[in-house]
C-alpha cells in the first residue's frame, strides 16, 4: 500500500464525511426534500466501503473476514439510496421489486459472514439495485425532468468508475487506484445540481401560481366592486321613469345640505303631484297612466337646470333639489316646471291628454333639519292643492 493510496483512502473519508453532513444538514431545514436525505444515507454507504478497505489494507489480509460484513453492508446502503434518490429526483416510486432488493442486499450483507460462497451475493444485488436505479434517471431524462439529465450523467459515470474498479480488482485493467472516489464525487455534485435546479423550478412555479391567484383575485374584486356600484345605482333608482328614487334623493339632499352648512349657500326643495291623474288612469288604463307619467317626468327633467335634481318621490308626487337657490328662485323654476307640464300635452292612443301639475316649494334654513324642509315643500303643495291646483304655493 503506497503513500499515495492511504492519501486517496483518508481523502476520500473526508469527502464522504463532508457531502454526508451537508447533505444532511439540508434535509434537517427542509424535510420535504427527501433528496437529501438519500445523498447523505449513499455517502454513509460510501464511506463504510472506503474505511473498511482502508482498515483492511493497513492491517492485512486476516482481518479481511471481520470486516466483510461491514463493508458489505456499506455497499448494500449505499446502492439501496441510490435507488431511493434516483425515484426520488425522477418523480416515481421504488415499487415492490426495489423494496425486496433493499431488503435483499441488507441481508446479503449480513450472510457475507457465512463465508466465501455469500460473498458475491451482495455485489450481485447491487448490481440489480443500481441497474434499478439507472433505469429510473433513464426514465426521467426521456420524461423531460428538468435536471434528471445533470443527476443520470453523475450516475453513468460513478457506475463506469464501479466497473472499472472491478475489472481492475479482478487484475483486467492496470491498477487505478481511487475510481470509486472519483466516481461518488462527480455523482454528489451531479446530485446536488439537480436537487438545487428542482427547489429552484418549485419556488418558479409557487411564484407563478401566486401571481396567478393574485391576479384573478384582483380581477374578481373589480368586479364585485363594479357589480357593487351597479347595485348601488340600481337602488337609488326608479325602474319606471329611470329617475333617482326616494333613496336617490335623500342621499343628494343629504350631501347638499352638508355642502351648504359649510358654504353658507341656499338650497330648496319643490314638491310637485299631478292634478287629478287618477282620471288618467281611469279614463285610460294603467299601462297609459305609466307611459303619461314617464313622459311627464321628461318634461319636468329638461325644465330645470342640470344640477338640480328630479326625483320620484312615490306615485306621481316628484320631488326637486334646487342648489344654490333661494325661495324666490325656487317659486321661479317650479312655475317654469308647471308652465313646461301644462303646455305639454301627452299623444296617448292618438288623443292628446292635458295635464297639470301643483307644487310646493321650501327653501331650507340652516336652523331646520332636512325633514323639516321636506315637510315645508309638502305643507305648500297641500296648499295649491286646496287652493285650486296648478299653481305654485311656497312654504
Ligand atoms: P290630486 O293629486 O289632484 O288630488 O288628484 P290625483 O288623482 O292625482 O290624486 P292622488 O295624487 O291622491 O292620486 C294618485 C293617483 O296616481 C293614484 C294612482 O292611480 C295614480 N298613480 C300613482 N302612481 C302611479 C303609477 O306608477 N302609475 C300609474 N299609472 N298611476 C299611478
Ligand atoms: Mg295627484
Ligand atoms: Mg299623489
Amino acid at each position: 500500500m503506497t503513500p499515495l493510496e492511504q492519501l486517496v483512502d483518508a481523502f476520500a473519508a473526508g469527502v464522504y464525511v463532508l457531502f454526508g453532513f451537508v447533505q444532511l444538514d439540508l434535509w434537517r431545514r427542509r424535510p420535504a426534500e427527501r433528496g437529501h436525505l438519500w445523498v447523505a444515507v449513499t455517502a454513509v454507504g460510501a464511506l463504510a466501503v472506503d474505511l473498511t478497505g482502508m482498515v483492511h489494507r493497513a492491517a492485512g489480509a486476516d482481518t479481511w473476514a471481520a470486516l466483510l460484513v461491514a463493508n458489505s453492508l456499506g455497499v448494500a446502503v449505499a446502492s439501496a439510496a441510490l435507488l431511493e434518490l434516483a425515484a426520488w429526483l425522477a418523480r416515481l416510486r421504488v415499487g415492490r421489486l426495489g423494496r425486496a432488493l433493499q431488503g435483499a442486499a441488507l441481508l446479503a450483507a449480513l450472510a457475507a459472514a457465512l463465508g466465501p460462497p455469500w460473498l458475491v451475493a451482495t455485489p450481485l444485488v447491487a448490481a440489480l439495485l443500481l441497474a434499478g436505479a439507472g433505469a429510473r434517471a433513464a426514465r426521467s431524462v426521456v420524461a423531460g425532468e428538468p435536471g434528471a439529465r445533470t443527476f443520470a450523467r453523475g450516475f453513468l459515470f460513478l457506475v463506469l468508475c464501479l466497473v472499472l474498479d472491478v475489472l481492475q480488482e479482478l487484475s483486467l485493467l492496470p491498477a487505478l487506484y481511487g475510481l470509486p472516489l472519483l466516481g461518488f464525487v462527480v455523482l454528489f455534485l451531479a446530485s446536488a445540481k439537480s436537487l438545487a435546479d428542482r427547489q429552484e423550478r418549485e419556488r418558479e412555479e409557487l411564484a407563478g401560481l401566486r401571481r396567478d391567484l393574485e391576479e384573478r383575485v384582483e380581477a374578481r374584486t373589480a368586479e364585485l366592486s363594479a357589480a357593487n356600484r351597479q347595485l348601488d345605482e340600481v337602488s337609488r333608482t326608479d325602474w319606471l321613469t329611470g329617475l333617482p328614487n326616494r333613496r336617490g334623493f335623500l342621499a343628494a339632499a343629504e350631501a347638499e345640505e352638508r355642502r351648504s352648512r359649510r358654504s353658507g349657500r341656499p338650497f330648496s326643495i319643490a314638491l310637485a303631484d299631478l292634478d287629478h291623474f287618477k282620471e288618467v288612469n281611469d279614463a285610460h288604463g294603467h299601462a297609459v297612466g305609466d307611459a303619461v307619467l314617464q313622459a311627464v317626468c321628461a318634461t319636468v327633467r329638461a325644465a330645470v337646470r342640470e344640477q338640480d335634481v328630479v326625483a320620484r318621490w312615490g306615485g306621481e308626487e316628484l320631488i326637486l333639489l334646487l342648489p344654490e337657490t333661494t325661495a324666490e328662485g325656487a317659486f321661479a323654476a317650479a312655475e317654469a316646471v308647471r308652465r313646461a307640464v301644462a303646455g305639454s300635452p301627452v299623444e296617448v292612443d292618438g288623443e292628446s291628454v292635458e295635464l297639470r301639475i301643483s307644487l310646493g316649494v321650501a327653501e331650507h334654513r340652516p336652523d331646520r333639519t332636512l325633514d323639516a324642509t321636506i315637510a315645508a315643500a309638502d305643507h305648500a303643495l297641500y296648499r295649491a292643492k286646496e287652493t285650486g291646483r296648478d299653481r305654485v304655493v311656497a312654504g
